[in-house]
């Protein structure tokens, strides 16, 4: 029996953006936008092996379970060495944790030498990443607890070969898409110089414009682009504070949710977020709204909740979590709401008040956090091991 006196209840929160490996390089980097930071942190990523990718997602999923998160993405693009069996520390991560985890095979083909972001040596082939990510869905992709999504990285690390060969691989296993898009004002640059097209017309000559793919950022969309988005129902992972530690810029969500586009909250790598918690991000992202909007009732709380929820899923293409309703799966958030006492409303004070971590959290009914402590692993001990080997990675 749970006791919740005094305290609040919330479905899950769903997270839609992540590179849980990111958490090997906190706090570096720190003035510089997307491009400078990747060109900065590319090749640290390629010295990662499996155990560090591993010591990162279990802190970084942990992080999630304390703060309320009960369905995660990760989206994971680097694979060094072709060595697939990180995405098995990945799915071990989250059963270790106990959430669920939408396992999102990421992938770059485009090298420097062919005009693409990434060093070369941390890019793969096309065939190799097409043999691979099938691999991943025959290993791991259980369409519940485990749900593979197929992922080339970005407008300006992938080839169109790998964007239209990715997206025949997941329509023929039913599978979803993910990618980033739209994220930074370089980025548009970079597909108009090369391809003579924005960022939307680019995916949408590709097939990747569609209600089967959501994207990450979606931050610098024109009207038209976004009615289109709406109409089709790409759904969009706002990652609020990661888009504004990199001044990346910020999103429509207003107008993407009225256009008919899902909308749901991402924490992004914690090397641009720096915080890693998913509860943060609901005050963030309402913030930010409003800042955009101009008005103070652009986005309420209610409104950052359900992006946080049944966006979220949406997003993910789920209908089984997201919501507190009889039919969906037990995954429920019970909060703290001892210092809210004065607060008429606890949404507003959930929303508006200080950062909050979770009492207790249930996946599908069974405790994943419980007084405050995850019931898997020790927090304490997985930090440790991730500093010790964060520490090895720079001269
Ligand atoms: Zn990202």
């Amino acid at each position: 029996m749970i006791r919740c006196d005094g305290d609040f209840i919330t479905a899950g929160l769903i997270n839609t953006h992540h590179h849980l490996f990111q958490w090997m390089t906190r706090g570096r980097c720190t003035g510089c936008d997307l491009f400078g930071w990747l060109v900065e942190l590319y090749p640290v990523w390629g010295r990662l092996d499996v155990e560090d990718v591993r010591a990162a997602a279990l802190v970084g999923l942990g992080e999630l379970a304390l703060t309320g998160c009960t369905t995660a993405a990760d989206h994971h693009y680097l694979v060094p060495r072709g060595d697939d069996s990180v995405f098995d520390a990945l799915a071990e991560g989250a059963r270790t944790i106990g959430i669920r985890m939408h396992l999102a095979r990421g992938s770059m083909d485009l090298g420097e030498s062919r005009g693409g972001l990434p060093p070369d040596h941390v890019v793969e082939d096309v065939d190799a990443i097409l043999a691979s990510t099938q691999s991943v869905i025959e290993r791991h992709h259980d369409g519940e607890r485990i749900v593979v999504t197929v992922a080339p990285c970005s407008p300006f690390s992938v080839s169109p070969e790998l964007m239209r060969e990715s997206a025949a691989l997941a329509r023929r296993h039913g599978l979803r898409l993910h990618t980033h898009l739209a994220e930074t004002l370089d980025e548009e640059r970079d597909t108009l110089e090369r391809f003579g097209r924005r960022p939307v017309e680019l995916l949408g000559d590709l097939e990747w414009i569609a209600g089967d793919v959501w994207v990450a950022h979606g931050i610098h969309f024109d009207d038209g682009e976004v009615a289109r988005l709406g109409a089709v129902g790409t759904g969009v992972a706002h990652c609020p504070s990661s888009n504004g530690r990199l001044g990346a810029g910020m999103c429509r969500v207003v107008d993407l949710e009225a256009a008919g586009a899902p909308v749901g909250l991402g924490v992004d790598g914690v090397a641009s977020n720096e915080v890693g918690g998913l509860q943060p991000e609901i005050r963030q992202a309402l913030y930010t709204a409003r800042q955009r909007a101009g008005r103070a009732d652009a986005l309420m709380p209610q409104d950052v909740l359900r992006l946080a929820t049944e966006g979220g899923a949406r997003c993910l293409g789920r209908d089984d979590v997201g919501r507190l309703e009889p039919g969906c799966r037990g995954d429920v958030v019970v909060w703290p709401g001892d210092d809210l006492a004065d607060v008429p409303d606890p949404l507003a004070g959930f929303a508006l008040g200080p950062d909050r971590r979770a009492r207790h959290v249930l996946v599908d009914g069974e405790a994943v956090v419980r007084d405050g402590e995850l019931v898997g692993a020790d927090m304490r001990a997985l930090r440790r091991d991730l500093a010790e080997r964060a520490r090895r990675l720079w001269p």
